[in-house]
């Protein structure tokens, strides 16, 4: 386990996340302390800390709240070589523009991409993300092609300090075979599914305050054949790894669903054995209420990106209608070719804004604690790790944010009538207020993020190294 150094952080308000579900968030402290120890959260409560460990750092957190770290669940980090473009497109044809693009992406580029995705997404509070990376053109093939893309996004996960769980994708529906990507960047059917075991094979930690967890993951049903589906899910659960996909992000994938298979996309993946609690799906926009019904009976989880789903005017999921059915929902920033540069804690806002908007739901919608709940315990029930993260409380792994909430953006709803938490609402003025700047992010006690700078790596360097891979690339309008 990494920096397994002890922290003392004390006079913060702090929101545990703790309760059991998104409408019981659980306990808040005003002016409260943390502990934490050996990679792990030791002591959480009101007032000072009791014991303080041998060495630990003490952290002084007056002004501040302490979150769990947020979890981002959906991603393709290979996409900062290509945001900007088809900025007026809608899903199906946004891709097609920038297939070509991504198809001569390399290993070198993915890492370049990745470094800045994954330094962007701790200096926006996470502590663990996943990627999508579906993008292994045929041999022979397009330019350098990507086929160790995983292995360099490891790598760039590893030096900027996030827990990761990168999915290996696959594509092997091209054209002319009636899927929407070009033939030479889908991989052959049986390759995929050895390409996949392999990444399971050589990156995959089972192990508790695991680092790194692989997850089985085809791309979207247009774009991967029913054979690979299937045969996906039974190697994902051969080797017991978790599953992903794309599924009902717009109508358009509605449409081709139906007048493909016969069915809805959500119908269409429970008769591919899709639906699980080992399996959470990107965006889930187009849902009936037969879908919200099947997706909370079978525990069926949903990585839900209302900036992306904006950005390509998609629509907006049914995020009220799953939790209150009881399906976990997680939030994601996906890829930046369709969401550029969003923030993690703000899609937490974004996700109560848009929740509100769809059919007029109005404020019961979503409230501010449930949106928060989105972005920490759903996230982590999403990545099938609600016993290790997304909560603060013992034993829990050492993933922390501690957000400034003394600004003037923040403050007057942050504190109290004596300018102190109590009467205030901390949590209000994170979720409702802009992005609070990030005083700290601990993962499993290793410093990432230190006064509002990354401590891992040169943000300056990343930029620089992005905008090279770019060029090479030649991905401008
Ligand atoms: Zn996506």
């Amino acid at each position: 386990m990494t920096g397994a150094g002890a922290w003392v952080i004390e006079n913060c308000a702090i929101a545990t996340m703790d309760g059991p579900r998104d409408d019981q968030s659980g306990t808040e402290h005003r002016s409260g302390h943390i502990v934490l120890a050996g990679g792990r959260i030791t002591a959480v409560g009101e007032g000072l800390a009791a014991d303080v460990p041998d060495g630990a750092r003490r952290v002084d957190g007056t002004g501040c709240l302490a979150t769990p770290g947020l979890i981002n669940t959906h991603h393709h980090l290979y996409q900062w070589l290509t945001q900007g473009q088809a900025q007026q497109s809608v899903l199906f044809d946004w891709l097609t523009e920038l297939y070509p693009v991504w198809a001569r992406i390399d290993a070198e580029q993915v890492h370049a991409a990745a470094t800045a995705g994954l330094a962007w997404l701790a200096l926006s509070g996470c502590t663990t993300s996943t990627d999508h990376h579906y993008i292994f053109p045929r041999a022979g093939h397009a330019g350098g092609g990507s086929s160790d893309a995983l292995a360099a996004e490891i790598d760039a996960a590893g030096r900027v300090g996030l827990r990761f769980h990168p999915c290996r994708g696959s594509m092997d529906l091209g054209r002319s075979a009636g899927g929407l990507p070009p033939d030479e960047i889908v991989e052959d059917t049986d390759a995929a599914l050895a390409a996949t075991e392999d990444a399971v094979r050589r990156f995959h930690d089972p192990s508790p305050g695991a680092m790194v967890r692989v997850a089985a993951a085809p791309c979207s049903p247009f774009s991967v054949s029913s054979r690979l589906m299937r045969e996906t899910a039974s190697l994902a659960r051969d080797l017991d790894v978790r599953m992903h996909t794309h599924l009902a992000e717009t109508r358009e994938e509605d449409a081709y669903c139906r007048q493909t298979m016969g069915r809805t996309p959500a119908e269409y993946a429970e008769e591919l054995g899709w639906l699980g609690e080992d399996v959470w799906l990107a965006h889930c926009v187009h849902l009936d209420e037969a879908a919200v019904k099947r997706f909370a009976a079978t525990g069926t989880s949903v990585a839900h990106c209302p900036s992306s789903n904006a950005r390509l005017g998609a629509g907006i999921a049914p995020v009220r209608q799953l939790l209150r059915a009881g399906a976990a929902v997680g939030l994601g920033v996906d890829g930046p070719a369709s969401s550029e540069g969003t923030s993690l804690a703000g899609e937490v806002r974004q996700a109560l804004l848009a929740a509100r908007l769809r059919d007029s739901c109005g404020p019961a919608a979503l409230t501010a604690r449930q949106a928060l709940w989105l972005g920490t315990r759903g996230g982590a029930r999403c990545l099938g790790r609600a016993d290790e993260i997304g909560a603060l409380r013992p034993g829990m792994l050492a993933d922390l944010a501690l957000w400034r909430v003394d600004t003037l953006a923040h403050d007057a709803i942050a504190t109290g009538p004596e300018g102190g938490p109590g009467g205030g609402d901390p949590v209000a003025a994170f979720v409702l207020g802009p992005p609070a700047p990030l005083e700290l992010l601990l993962v499993g006690g290793a410093p990432v993020v230190e006064g509002g700078e990354l401590r891992t790596a040169d943000v300056t360097a990343a930029a620089r190294d992005v905008r090279a891979a770019r060029q090479r690339l030649g991905a401008y309008r």
